[in-house]
């Protein structure tokens, strides 16, 4: 990796310099963004709050940390070089080799030298008479920018739920998106692991092998479905970059944003026979696709109790011990939650020192000096992990104090639940874009595609807007209150909106409820940005000098004239508007 001029904790603070753009984050969103805007001949600055580029990818260095949408998916695909290129290792890639792509990146861009490392954006106000961002930095950065773009991630602000006596316990406390650097060794420790999400689930069974005795504690039993991960071979990674851009184009025509086979047929009518074979099959290929088995397991409640049960009775054959099965068998909707992957998860339960504790009925009381305590019964421990997951979607935006027109603060305008339209930009707040923002995709797809198509759709209108020589853009109110509404909407024909999941800022008490992506598809948002661009950035405000109802001069990137793969997926093939989703 190259060593970055700008990672110096001793810079001295930029004050009063001017850019056309701040990009506040630099995974691989801030990355990207960056990288096109310099394209466009932008001057541009990005902070981030870590040391070194990668996001998720840079602080989640857990035990057992890999991403689970197949790697040669979970990639840019902006340039063919860089896909012809890079090898992954893996079907699904270890966390330092997704952390060293992002930072071949950067290199191969020459993206570091416009970003300031370990530096916190603080504040970002709307100056209403320069038409200006102005931005605050925990390192004593003042600058100002005409666009500021959001792109903080989704899942970046750990959740540390304010367990009692937390300062009483003497050992170490780690949080998995807040992971050490040098790692940790727990060899020969009695490690506490608190949640049972994506997170504990990829970390407990390698903790299980250092750890003398592993306490995991579970408020939600979770589903999780076996990765089946292997090496890549040469003749497999040659077979995809004989034809790459197919791949990519197949994967933006799918709700989700990535490829994997998809049976239309739906569950209800198939004979149980055929369910079984059907799922047994999806099974031992693994993985998100395992929901791919038939095409309405998230909107038919009945459909949806057959995979549930199929999964319950897969725990039921591995984990030996009937009360420890049960305990770890889900009574939810499946898949309501994000769905987990993982390698020998429910496995681990049957090594004698790992013990399973409830903690749904009785919540964890306190943290006590050598352990937890639960129910009146005191667990002991070296050492405590906190997979407790994020305050996501909105989570990093509540820790910047986002000022707007009228001296509003976006968590005021906020504080219901996010409103955003199409999740790019939010009205009160002019030249603000937000990357994968409440109200798109984001989460629901495969992000990287996610980002790609938000970056290029914003890069494009950031140029229509000089171009034409306007100073500020910002959605109209009732453009924003359909679009929010029609999020609402589609939200309720999921089975997804009726759990308490972290989609809907259930994980964390006294956050708003709200389902916050879009669960409409993919393919269906491309289309409705392409065509809000196509006509003139529809249900934009665009003012200035001038501004008037100018065509945008900008061609729709080719990559994003995305097919609705109508014969295999729609909202309008899938009963009315109902889209399968993982
Ligand atoms: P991030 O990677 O979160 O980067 C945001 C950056 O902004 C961070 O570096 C943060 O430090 C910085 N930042 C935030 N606030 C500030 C501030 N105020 N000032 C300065 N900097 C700031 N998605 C998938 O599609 N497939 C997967 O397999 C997958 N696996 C995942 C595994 C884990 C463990 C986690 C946590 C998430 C996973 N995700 C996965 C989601 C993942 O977050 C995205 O795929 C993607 O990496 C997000 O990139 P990003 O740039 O948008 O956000
Ligand atoms: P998560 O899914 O939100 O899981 C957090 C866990 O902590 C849950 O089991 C939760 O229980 C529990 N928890 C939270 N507060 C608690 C409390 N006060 N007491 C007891 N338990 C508590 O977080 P995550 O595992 O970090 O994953 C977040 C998301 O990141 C994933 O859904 C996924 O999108 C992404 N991710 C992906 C991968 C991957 O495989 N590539 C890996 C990690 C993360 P409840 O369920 O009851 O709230």
């Amino acid at each position: 990796m190259a060593p970055s001029p700008l990672n110096e904790p001793e810079r001295r603070p930029e004050v009063d310099a001017v850019f056309d753009a701040v990009v506040v984050g630099a995974g691989f969103a801030g990355l990207y963004m960056l990288h096109r805007l310099r394209g466009l001949g932008f001057t541009a600055r990005v902070y981030e709050a870590g040391g070194s580029v990668g996001g998720t990818w840079y602080w989640n260095r857990y035990p057992g940390a890999r991403c689970d949408v197949e790697s040669m998916q979970y990639s840019f695909s902006f340039s063919e070089d860089l896909d012809q290129q890079w090898d992954w290792s893996e079907k699904y890639a270890p966390q330092p080799e997704i952390l060293a792509y992002a930072n071949h990146v950067a290199d191969r861009f020459d993206l570091r030298r416009h970003i300031w490392f370990d530096t916190r954006v603080m504040a970002a106000s709307f100056d209403e008479a320069a038409k200006c961002w102005r931005i605050e930095t925990d390192h004593g950065d003042q600058v100002s920018a005409k666009f500021c773009i959001m792109a903080v991630g989704c899942l970046s602000a750990a959740n540390h739920p304010p367990f009692r006596g937390r300062q009483d316990f003497s050992g170490p406390v780690y949080h998995t998106g807040e992971w050490p650097h040098e790692g940790v060794d727990f060899t020969g420790l009695r490690v506490g692991i608190i949640g049972t999400g994506s997170s504990a689930i990829q970390s407990i069974p390698i903790i299980a092998q250092q750890a003398c005795a592993l306490t995991v504690f579970q408020r939600t039993a979770t589903y999780s479905v076996p990765a089946w991960n292997e090496k890549l071979t040469p003749e497999y990674r040659s077979s995809i970059k004989a034809d790459y851009p197919a791949l990519r184009a197949k994967a933006r025509a799918r709700p989700t944003g990535f490829y994997f086979p998809f049976n239309m047929k739906p569950a209800s009518e198939a004979t149980e026979e055929e369910r079984e074979r059907q799922y047994q099959e999806a099974w031992e290929r693994g993985g998100l696709p395992f929901l791919g088995a038939y095409g309405d397991l998230l909107f038919e409640k009945a459909a949806n109790d057959t995979i549930a049960e199929f999964a319950r009775r897969k725990i039921r054959s591995i984990v030996k011990d009937p009360a420890t099965a049960e305990l770890l068998c889900p009574d939810n909707v499946f898949g309501c939650k994000r769905l987990c992957v993982d390698t020998g998860y429910f496995e681990t339960y049957n090594l004698p020192h790992v013990k399973l504790v409830d903690v749904s009925k009785t919540p964890i009381e306190r943290f006590m000096a050598d352990g937890i305590e639960v129910n009146g019964v005191g667990y002991p421990l070296d050492t405590i992990i906190c997979a407790t997951g994020f305050a996501a979607m909105t989570g990093s935006f509540d820790k910047i104090r986002i000022t707007g027109r009228n001296g509003v603060t976006l968590a005021e305008k906020w504080r219901a639940g996010p409103r955003a339209y199409l999740g790019v930009a939010t009205a009160g707040f002019p030249n603000l874009f937000t990357i994968t923002g409440p109200g798109s995709p984001s989460v629901l797809a495969s992000m990287i595609q996610a980002i790609e198509q938000h970056v290029d759709w914003m890069a494009d209108f950031m140029a229509h807007v000089r171009d034409i020589g306007a100073a500020t853009i910002e959605p109209l109110p009732d453009f924003e209150d359909e679009w929010v509404e029609h999020v609402n909407e589609v939200s309720k024909v999921s089975l997804r909106s009726t759990c308490s999941s972290w989609y809907v800022g259930a994980n964390i008490p006294g956050r708003p409820r709200v389902f916050m992506p879009y669960i409409g598809g993919f393919p269906v948002y491309v289309q409705k940005c392409n065509e809000v661009m196509t006509n003139g950035f529809e249900g934009f405000a665009i003012e200035g000098a001038n501004a008037g109802n100018e065509a945008p001069r900008v061609q729709l990137t080719e990559r994003w004239r995305v097919p609705l793969d109508i014969e295999v997926i729609s909202p309008a093939a899938v009963a009315g508007r109902r889209v399968p989703v993982v």
